[in-house]
C-alpha cells in the first residue's frame, strides 16, 4: 500500500472515530489528566485491558494523584488498589520508584523528553511516546500491538516486530502526519478490527483493505 492510500484509509478512519466506544477513548474524562496521571497509567497498562487499567487508575488516582502523595502510600496499599491489572505486584514498586525518582530528579514533574523519560526505571520507548503524545501533545507515534499489527494487516510496513514497525514509521512519516496515529487505530483495532473477530462489514476500509472478509458485499 502507498503511503498517499494509506492516507486515505486514515482519512475514512478519522471520519468515523467519533462514532467508535472504544475503551481507549474512556480516558479522557475518568480521573484528573496530569503527565503524571497519564505516565502512571501508561505503566499500569502494560500487558493489561484498557478496560481495567481504566479502572485500577481511578481507584488509585482517587487515593493519590502527585508523586508525593503516592509516596504516602506503602506499596502493599499501591498493589492491592491497582489489583488486578497483570503484574500487580511489580508495578506498584514500579509507581513508587519512578514517584521517587521524578520528585528527585525532576522536582516531581513529568520530564517532558524522549531521553530524560526512558530514563526512569520501567519506562521504555512506547510508554514514553504515549506520554509525550497525550500528555504534551508531541508528534511522535506510539506503536503497540495494534499499531503494529494493523499497519501490517494493511500493507503500508512490512515488518516482524513493534521496535521495527517503530523505526520504519519515524523514517516514512513527517512528525505531523504521526499525529494522533496512535490514539486512531488503538481505537480502531478495539472496535473495528479487532485481531480475532474483525467487523469487516462494519469497517470503512472494507473495499480497499487486503484482508477484507466482506469484498463480496
Ligand atoms: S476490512 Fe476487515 S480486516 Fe480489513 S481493516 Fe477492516 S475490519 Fe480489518
Amino acid at each position: 500500500m502507498t503511503k498517499e492510500t494509506f492516507f486515505h484509509c486514515l482519512e475514512l478512519l478519522r471520519a468515523e472515530y467519533s462514532k467508535w466506544d472504544a475503551p481507549a477513548k474512556r480516558f479522557e474524562n475518568a480521573y484528573r489528566r496530569t503527565p503524571y496521571t497519564i505516565l502512571i497509567s501508561t505503566l499500569l497498562s502494560f500487558q493489561t485491558r484498557d478496560e481495567m487499567t481504566l479502572e485500577a487508575g481511578k481507584r488509585l488516582f482517587a487515593l493519590a494523584d502527585t508523586p508525593e502523595a503516592m509516596l504516602r502510600l506503602s506499596e502493599e496499599k499501591i498493589a492491592e488498589t491497582i489489583y488486578p491489572v497483570g503484574f500487580w505486584r511489580k508495578k506498584a514498586a514500579s509507581v513508587r520508584h519512578v514517584s521517587r525518582e521524578l520528585l528527585e530528579r525532576h522536582k516531581g514533574e513529568v520530564p517532558s523528553t524522549l531521553r530524560e523519560l526512558i530514563e526512569l526505571k520501567g519506562v521504555g520507548p512506547k510508554t514514553a511516546k504515549i506520554v509525550l503524545e497525550n500528555a504534551f501533545g508531541a508528534e511522535v507515534a506510539a506503536v503497540d500491538t495494534h499499531v503494529h499489527r494493523l499497519v501490517n494487516l494493511l500493507g503500508f510496513v512490512r515488518s516482524r516486530s513493534p521496535e521495527e514497525t517503530d523505526r520504519i514509521l519515524e523514517r516514512e512519516l513527517l512528525p505531523e502526519e504521526r499525529k494522533g496515529l496512535n490514539r486512531l487505530l488503538v481505537s480502531f483495532g478495539q472496535v473495528i478490527c479487532r485481531p480475532r473477530h474483525p467487523d469487516c462489514d462494519r469497517c470503512p476500509l472494507k473495499e480497499c483493505c487486503p484482508a477484507s472478509q466482506s469484498r463480496s458485499s
